[in-house]
């Protein structure tokens, strides 16, 4: 998609600090971190929001998750726990339309979030 932030990334356009990458997914640190540890784990394919997902995105869904509990090991944030959480729409927060999953560790989270 041409003009969405994170495909830029993804076709290196746009530098990222690149944490981990396979053919499906990409993670890499939020320009912006809310704690110690602030990785974005998105989707190679542009899917814009959660309401965007189709039956065939299930698998690809699951390796993200999968992805984010493996990188969360390798941060040396499993043990004590991490949160992560996408955001969906304005309301939800989104300010990037491809989703993304933020895996956020490092200090004690607060619920319900703000
Ligand atoms: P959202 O608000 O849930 O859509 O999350 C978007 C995230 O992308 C925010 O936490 C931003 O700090 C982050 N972000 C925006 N631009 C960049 C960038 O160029 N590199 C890395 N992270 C970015």
């Amino acid at each position: 998609m041409q003009d969405c932030l994170f495909c830029k990334i993804i076709s290196k356009e746009i530098p990222a600090e690149i944490v981990y990458e396979d053919d499906r997914t990409l993670a890499f640190k939020d320009i912006r971190p809310a704690a110690p540890a602030h990785i974005l784990v998105i989707p190679k394919k542009h899917i814009p929001t959660l309401v965007d997902l189709q039956a065939e995105d299930v698998e690809l869904m699951g390796h993200i998750v999968l992805t984010a509990s493996r990188l969360a090991d390798k941060l040396g944030v499993s043990e004590e726990g991490f949160r992560l959480v996408s955001n969906c729409k304005e309301a939800g927060g989104q300010t990037v339309f491809h989703i993304h999953f933020h895996l956020i560790g490092g200090r004690q989270m607060q619920w319900p979030p703000g």
